[in-house]
């Protein structure tokens, strides 16, 4: 099904190469947003009215190969396309054959509202896609419509089932956590993950959203959320915990299947083991999520830049990664970019 991963001199050379941050810590993850365009409206992302990016000013398919096999080249390991919704890029299949064939790339994943999924699937998982994951805030129809302002529950499910199908496993599920409003799911999800096999990981509501919603109110803690599913599933660490991943998972101790992860950015921030930088579909890097400079990529590119200055430009920007983010000491600014414009 997946296309087995290309091995040569370059793909042992790129695998040798590390990318640091002016704090020693090591970058091996971009995450590339390929469209700012989706089809939810989720209350905590998009507005109603949001204006799209005009399509000249997208990165094409042959710029994110490029700059993808570049940054590999730099030390670059893991992929993760994003969006807005990245499936409703055209032939997005046809882009995840070029970067899967990449020299030096350890994993391909892909982070989608699952909406598209019933169609691409298979093709996506045959163009060399191997993980996926998928955003699912509510098992609840109308707590569903309520926070991506569309009725598609059905839609995201049907394409969870397709994902499974195409053997896009282990599917992850992200949920945004919003007290008051699906926070009184957490045992539903955590039995989902059980029945179906899958990592849900709840992620703590992040000063990122368009307006004024985000606050200590709106907040559920990770922990708070471990402690409600704990006692109707007692949970123990997971001891596949990997150091770099900003989820922080837990297994059932009755040894049931899936596993529950907490994505706790605002109680529990992990930047010190922060190995992660940005494309936005506009070709700018963000060497943060929280970023409130970036560092453009596409006007170069344009305008002739070769690949050592390309990479140089790469090094150079991953140099002055901020060390964390600021939302819990007072200095903190919110982006002008909002999560829809950066891919999360
Ligand atoms: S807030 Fe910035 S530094 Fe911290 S984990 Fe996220 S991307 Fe990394």
């Amino acid at each position: 099904m997946n296309s087995p991963r290309p091995t040569s001199d370059s793909a042992s050379d790129a695998a040798a190469r590390v990318l640091s941050d002016g704090w020693s810590r090591r970058i091996e993850n971009l995450r590339i947003s390929v469209t700012d365009r989706c089809n939810f409206r989720c209350v905590y992302c998009i507005p109603e009215d949001i204006e799209w990016l005009p399509r000249k000013k997208l990165l094409t398919f042959e710029e994110i190969t490029r700059i993808a096999r570049v940054a590999i080249e730099c030390g670059i390991k893991k992929l993760r396309l994003t969006g807005g919704e990245p499936l409703l890029r055209k032939d997005l299949p046809k882009l995840i054959g070029e970067l899967a064939r990449l020299p030096g790339l350890a994993d391909l994943a892909l982070t989608t509202n699952g909406t598209e999924l019933p169609r691409l699937a298979k093709p996506l998982a045959d163009a060399g896609l191997e993980r996926i994951n998928v955003s699912l805030d509510s098992l609840d129809r109308a707590t569903f419509e309520k926070l991506a302002q569309r009725d598609a529950l059905a839609q995201v499910l049907a394409g969870i089932d397709a994902a499974e199908a195409a053997g896009l496993l282990p599917i992850s599920i992200n949920c945004v956590v919003i007290r008051g409003v699906n926070d009184g799911e957490a045992v539903d999800f955590a039995r989902f993950a059980r029945e179906r096999r899958f990592e849900v990981r709840f992620i703590e509501f992040m000063p990122l959203e368009h307006g004024q919603r985000w606050g200590e109110h709106a907040l559920v803690p990770g922990h708070e959320l471990r402690a409600r599913i704990d006692a109707e599933f007692p949970l123990a660490p997971s001891p596949d915990q990997d150091p770099h991943a900003p989820s922080k998972d837990w297994i059932f101790a009755d040894g049931a299947p899936g596993t529950v992860g907490f994505i706790d950015s605002v109680t529990a921030p992990f930047c010190q083991t922060c190995n992660r930088i940005r494309l936005t579909a506009d070709g700018k890097l963000r060497t943060c999520l929280f970023s409130l400079r970036e560092h453009d990529v596409l006007g170069p590119m344009r305008a002739g830049i070769d690949d050592a200055g390309l990479a140089e430009l790469l090094v150079g920007a991953v140099a002055t990664k901020e060390l964390k983010h600021h939302i819990s000491d007072g200095l903190f600014v919110k982006p002008e970019r909002t999560m829809s414009r950066i891919g999360g």
